[in-house]
């Protein structure tokens, strides 16, 4: 039987495993798709923020790259028709970059990890997932990541990180599936 400590770095050492599987397979499905995976990020934040207006800065500060490189890989996915830039509606002087339709194809294609999560049972996608969101947490506390705009750092988050979460500005009880991890009403405790 493993000590707590041995257990704890075990699990740290899974975390950090299915990081480099993820990474080694956006890698992957950019070389066979003729892209970075920086743009392959690009592409997957348009789609998670559709009707957000989102334009080169907003994403090298998500992203955290510098404004040149991403305006570079934004430049290419232009070239390839994967996006379009298109009039900001909120400010004239600037543009909001859109998907077209085979952006779109591109974006929400499933990796290998989407169906390895499918495969897992309701019970364990919850508590993956209150799990993931404590470890994020504590890095955010630790300031070992920028701001998650997500519940457990919320101000308007009660709930005891576990069964019971209520969202004070929505004012409903959320369920486990319901906790966000990118809330544009998020604000920072
Ligand atoms: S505002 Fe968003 S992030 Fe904050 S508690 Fe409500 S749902 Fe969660």
């Amino acid at each position: 039987m493993p000590s707590p400590l041995e257990f704890d770095a075990h699990l740290a050492q899974v975390l950090e495993r299915i990081g480099e599987v993820a990474r080694a397979l956006r890698w992957k499905q950019a070389v066979e798709e003729g892209l970075s995976p920086l743009q392959i990020r690009i592409m997957g934040f348009l789609v998670e923020h559709a009707d957000e207006g989102i334009g080169v800065g907003r994403l090298a500060e998500e992203l955290m790259v510098s404004k040149p490189t991403i305006s570079d890989s934004v430049k290419l996915l232009a070239d390839h028709k994967f996006i379009v830039r298109k009039p900001d509606k909120t400010d004239a002087r600037a543009h909001a970059l859109h998907l077209t339709a085979a952006g779109k194809k591109h974006a929400t294609a499933g990796t290998p990890l989407d169906a390895a999560v499918a495969g897992l049972t309701p019970k364990y996608k919850e508590a993956l997932l209150v799990g993931l969101m404590g470890v994020l947490e504590s890095l955010f506390r630790k300031e070992a990541v920028q701001v998650q705009r997500m519940c457990f750092t919320c101000a308007h988050y009660k709930g005891d990180r576990d069964t019971k979460h209520r969202c004070l500005l929505l004012e409903k009880s959320l369920k486990v599936a319901e906790l966000r991890t990118d809330c544009a009403e998020h604000e920072v405790v």
